[in-house]
């Protein structure tokens, strides 16, 4: 039996038509997971970004740890299917940056940005950008002068971190706020979440930091926020395993269906947000999509993307999906276009062939591609890149914006 809900105010991350995702009060427990790729990579990250959606993540996180990260950032959020969180440690010149890159949020480690005009300064950024920040504390970098205030790093010493970080964004009226309070420790975090939890009312992001690899990395994890999520404490949450992050993203999501917190999955449809690349209306045809699929029971998942320029390869962890261009559809199965239809049938070609897998499988599916679909798929795509460029999303102004930020 576990405990009702405790009630939080809530936040948003993100905002329609983009990816939006709330937290708190009485939105679905959320799961997040961090990639581990370069952030300045960009197209590894996407990989990974879409990997972690399949996985049922609902927020990634990606470092923003030097100016080619925030730069990557600009590139990455116009076509992630999920918000995007930059992890700021150090440096608050890289939290504008990330901002200016166009994040749906913020983590600040109180620990290692203290200059209180620092953080004033980002607060009030994301303030008037309308952006929430995550006070991440952890116990492994707690500012020294408040672990000695409270004889060491104790639940009270964590708790004073957040509201500390609390009361400088209160100075400038700023409080759409998410607070964690991970330690490694799996005592000393569920002991620091119900002192939080009787502190304040903002939505809590819950993790054991550093747990390792699984399987005992899975097996503290969810003794924490398995143990504060019966205790109806929690309103995000993140397992930190020293594995894929798709792992991560699983086992959250395993969790959470396994308390009843989240509902099992059968299609699980995922759409790219659409981007200046975007040859169809994405919203259009997912929903057309979701009305043909969504009765059917069909244990798939099924991506809607809005060009064929990057789709196949962002949503090649789907079963089979579909990538909008020149008039058409591009059917792909496990990132392999094997049909080419014309636009106006994508959402029939989707559903014949979610049957044919159902039938026969995925490798039969691909084994009968049409002859010449990848290579007229391909084609299209050069000739997409060659009028569109290489910026389709004009990410070359925001990062000439990022570079003056950061240089300043
Ligand atoms: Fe990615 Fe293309 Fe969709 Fe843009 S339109 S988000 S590049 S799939």
């Amino acid at each position: 039996m576990t405990s009702p809900r405790r009630r939080t105010r809530q936040v948003v991350v993100g905002r329609p038509p983009g990816p939006s995702v709330a937290v708190g009060g009485d939105a679905p427990v959320s799961v997040q997971s961090m990639t581990t790729t370069k952030t300045a990579d960009v197209d590894a990250t996407l990989t990974q970004i879409y990997a972690l959606a399949a996985a049922g993540c609902d927020i990634v996180r990606c470092t923003c740890n030097e100016e080619a990260a925030a730069e990557g950032l600009a590139q990455i959020v116009p076509r992630s299917p999920v918000p995007i969180i930059a992890d700021i440690h150090f440096q608050y010149r890289l939290a504008l940056a990330a901002m200016e890159a166009g994040v749906q949020g913020l983590r600040l480690n109180p620990g290692n940005i203290r200059k209180p005009a620092h953080i004033k300064a980002v607060a009030q950024e994301a303030k008037d950008r309308g952006l929430p920040i995550r006070i991440g504390v952890n116990a492994g970098s707690l500012d020294p002068d408040i672990a000695e205030a409270h004889g060491g790093i104790t639940p009270e010493a964590l708790v004073a971190s957040a509201q500390r970080e609390l009361a400088y964004f209160a100075e400038i009226g700023f409080d759409d706020v998410k607070i964690s309070v991970k330690a490694s420790n799996v005592a000393l975090m569920i002991d620091a979440y119900r002192l939080l939890a009787d502190t304040v009312d903002h939505p809590l992001h819950l993790g054991v930091t550093e747990a390792g690899p699984p399987p005992a990395g899975l097996v503290k994890s969810t003794a924490g926020i398995g143990t504060l999520l019966a205790e109806g404490i929690g309103d995000t949450i993140r397992y930190s395993l020293t594995a894929d992050p798709v792992e991560e993203a699983r086992a959250g999501r395993t969790l959470l269906e396994a308390l009843g917190l989240r509902e099992r999955k059968g299609l699980d449809l995922i759409a790219c947000p659409s981007c200046g690349r975007a040859e169809v209306d994405v919203i259009k045809v997912a929903n057309d999509a979701m009305a043909a699929l969504g009765d059917r029971n069909i244990p798939l998942q099924v991506a809607v993307m809005g060009c064929v320029v990057n789709g196949p390869g962002e949503a090649r962890e789907a079963d089979l999906g579909i990538a909008a261009g020149r008039g058409k559809g591009h059917l792909f199965v496990k990132g392999q276009v094997v049909r080419v239809v014309p636009e106006a049938d994508m959402v029939d070609a989707l559903v014949a062939t979610a049957e044919q897998i159902m039938e026969d499988g995925i490798d039969a599916v691909i084994a009968r591609a049409d002859v010449g679909a990848a290579a007229e798929a391909e084609a299209t795509r050069v000739e997409l890149l060659a009028t569109q460029g290489v910026d389709a999303n004009h990410a070359d102004e925001k990062i000439e914006k990022i570079r003056e930020l950061a240089g300043e």
